[in-house]
């Protein structure tokens, strides 16, 4: 034993677990035990079940694969503590529970490690191992052993430092963060890592993870678990993500039980994963990942997100722009109004405020009209304005929801589109808007909220198509790219109406998303009749064909009994003459997009468009092009 271990352990008896442990290494963790002469003086005397465990060395552990999720490589495994099978005290949570109630936790944790590490050390491991320590017994056990001692202990085990992981477990509990951060710092100069466990679970702290700056953050499993269903999980993943960067923190996504979940984690580009579906926790460490996820990992297919599948821009935010204006008080002077409007000749009304709170509305034409009436400015002209005022002015935060500007224009009450609005920041007045602009504002953001998704069919629309194209080309998966149109379309539209137009084009969507895989297929709407479906599973010829039979069957149903009978109804065509058109029904042009053929979602795109253009020409359903490189280039 070195002069500083034994410097500890006379400083603190307590150290002495960790000498003795050294003392007797040879002996001690060829079995899975730790022997009598280690237990605390607590574990002895306890007559708690949990207490007889660790006495009768009934613990034991498991240990779990952390893989690599770009290439499917075992990186590490966790050491997980069980008490006998047959016992209540199998599950760590009861080991951990009890470990409280007998007033054992730091005696219980420090045996766990000697258990973890010293199989882990029988087992003639060298790889990686991650062990949990929650953060209050780190502290314990460093104030008592010291590093020296913890570092001697561990390479006496045949441990190299730096293949331990330390995974810090209940944040919760920590009452000094810079205490902490000081310890850990002063571990990791032996070149043990750290982990933070179960980032996320409502216990744990931004703060924990700016100071204590762990290299690794293992992303708690509620939000990996059906991740390929929940759009905000992967969104909140990706703001993880962004944290990790700041921070250089590589991360672990915990919990990965199905095919499609591993999917979506790995092309978020999550490093490293653990769960169910990799290789579940086993007495020995694994030498590979389970097959089926292996073929997942390797799959170049990419998985559609989940929130590229249906979009909806309810509550999105907008700026809307601001007329910087002079504004009248309760106490304004009819003649000191009257010289702010002949001042500001561009506005069209008068805020009124009380404070900085708006509660009034002057409408300029009005005031002006009954100011430059006789006598009036000899009668009124010193009189507060308050009678001109409208009490119950639209007030618009400048930040406000897009929602909130549609249910104004759509209202009954017009006023505001002569009188404008008064816009706040805070509920503070900043200055006015007019009714132009508000009408501006909505027209602007149902475009760009359009190139997002489709307002008709919620479907996604081209930012979302290109940006989903982009990432199957970067992948190098092969896809099919289909591109659908309805024919004869306009006819029925005209003859029809908007209504049942409407109708129509839902039906394409509904029909194309009922012949996709969620998971590995993509449906877009461009925009009017147009649609994209970007296939990856195999049967997409059959799905195509059946989406364009199913359409024909029930877009019949939307004509009228005599245009069902005649076939097609007469109308006008493009250049105003009458002609007879069929029924509408569905082409599909399709390509098949080979790795590294093409670089740009806009070359697919017009290669697709290429396609549906034949098909509609050849008047046939699917029509499928292989291999054929256009240089003009098109967008959808
Ligand atoms: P943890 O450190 O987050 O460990 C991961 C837990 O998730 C393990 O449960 C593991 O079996 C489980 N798990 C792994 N993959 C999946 C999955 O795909 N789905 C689901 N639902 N669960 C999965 P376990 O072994 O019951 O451990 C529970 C907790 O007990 C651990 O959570 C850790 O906080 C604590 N623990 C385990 N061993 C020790 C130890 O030796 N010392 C200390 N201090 N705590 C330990
Ligand atoms: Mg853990
Ligand atoms: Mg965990």
């Amino acid at each position: 034993m070195s002069s500083v271990q034994f410097a500890a352990a006379r400083a603190n008896p307590a150290a002495g677990i960790f000498s003795t442990v050294l003392e007797k290494r040879r002996c001690l963790f060829n079995a899975k035990s730790v022997p009598t002469a280690m237990h605390s003086d607590l574990v002895q005397r306890g007559r708690g079940p949990l207490a007889s465990l660790m006495r009768s060395n009934g613990l034991y552990c498991v240990f779990q694969p952390i893989v690599s999720l770009r290439d499917g490589s075992i990186y590490s495994h966790e050491a997980l503590i069980r008490g006998r099978p047959d016992s209540a005290l199998h599950a760590p949570d009861r080991l951990l529970d009890a470990a409280a109630k007998e007033g054992l936790s730091e005696e219980f944790e420090n045996h766990c490690l000697m258990v973890e590490l010293g199989q882990w050390s029988a087992l003639h491991e060298s790889r990686r191992l991650f062990v949990n320590i929650s953060a209050k017994v780190l502290e314990q056990v460093y104030e008592r052993c010291g590093r020296e001692l913890l570092l001697a202990y561990i390479r006496d085990l045949g441990i190299l430092p730096s293949m331990l992981v330390l995974e810090i477990t209940e944040h919760e509990r920590v009452s000094d963060m810079d205490y902490l951060a000081e310890i850990v710092q002063d571990i990791r100069e032996t070149g043990v890592s750290l982990a933070l466990d179960d980032f996320g679970d409502g216990r744990s702290s931004l703060r924990l993870w700016s100071q204590l700056k762990p290299e690794i953050v293992k992303i708690d499993k509620y939000f990996t678990k059906d991740i390929s269903k929940h759009a905000e999980k992967v969104k909140t993943i990706q703001a993880l993500q962004q944290i990790a960067e700041i921070f250089d923190t590589t991360l672990v996504a915990e919990g990965i039980e199905t095919e499609d979940d591993l999917r979506v984690l790995r092309d978020l580009g999550i490093a490293y994963g653990q769960g169910y579906f990799l290789g579940r926790p086993a007495l020995l460490p694994r030498e590979s990942v389970e097959p089926q996820a292996l073929m997942v990992i390797q799959d170049r297919r990419v998985a559609v997100y989940p929130e590229l599948r249906r979009v909806s821009h309810v509550g999105q935010k907008q700026r809307v722009s601001v007329v910087e204006a002079p504004c009248a008080t309760l106490h304004t002077t009819n003649d000191e109004l009257a010289s702010i409007l002949l001042a500001r000749t561009d506005l069209h009304a008068i805020a009124v405020v009380d404070g900085s709170r708006p509660v009034g509305i002057i409408n300029r034409t009005d005031f002006m009209n009954a100011y430059s009436k006789s006598y009036y400015r000899e009668l009124w002209g010193r009189k507060p304005c308050a009678s001109h005022i409208n009490p119950e002015p639209r007030v618009i935060e400048r930040n406000h929801p897009v929602e909130e500007l549609l249910s104004i224009l759509t209202s009954t009450d017009q006023r505001y589109l002569i009188d404008g609005f008064i816009v706040t920041e805070n509920g503070r007045y900043v200055g006015l808007g007019t009714g132009d602009q508000l009408v501006r504002s909505v027209m602007e953001t149902r475009i760009e909220a359009a190139r997002h998704a489709n307002p008709l069919t919620f479907l996604p629309g081209n930012i979302p198509i290109s940006q989903h194209i982009e990432r199957l080309l970067a992948s190098g998966a092969e896809f099919i790219a289909c591109y659908a149109d309805l024919n004869n379309f306009k006819p029925f539209n005209d003859q029809y109406g908007y209504w049942r137009g409407d109708e129509m084009i839902r039906l394409v969507a509904k029909l194309a998303l009922a012949h996709c895989n969620p998971q590995r297929d993509f449906v877009g709407h461009v925009g009017g009749d147009d649609f994209v479906i970007l296939y990856q599973s195999t049967d997409w010829q059959l799905q195509c064909e059946q989406i364009i039979s199913e359409f024909a069957q029930q877009a019949i149903e939307l004509f009228d009994a005599p245009a069902r009978e005649a076939g097609g109804i007469h109308a006008e065509d493009r250049h105003g003459v009458a002609r007879f058109f069929p029924l509408t029904t569905l082409s599909i042009g399709a390509v098949n997009i080979h790795r590294d053929e093409y670089t740009s979602a806009e070359q697919v795109a017009s290669v697709a468009a290429r396609a549906k253009h034949d098909a509609k020409i050849h008047g046939e359903g699917l029509v499928v092009r292989d291999n054929t490189n256009f240089n003009e280039g098109g967008v959808f």
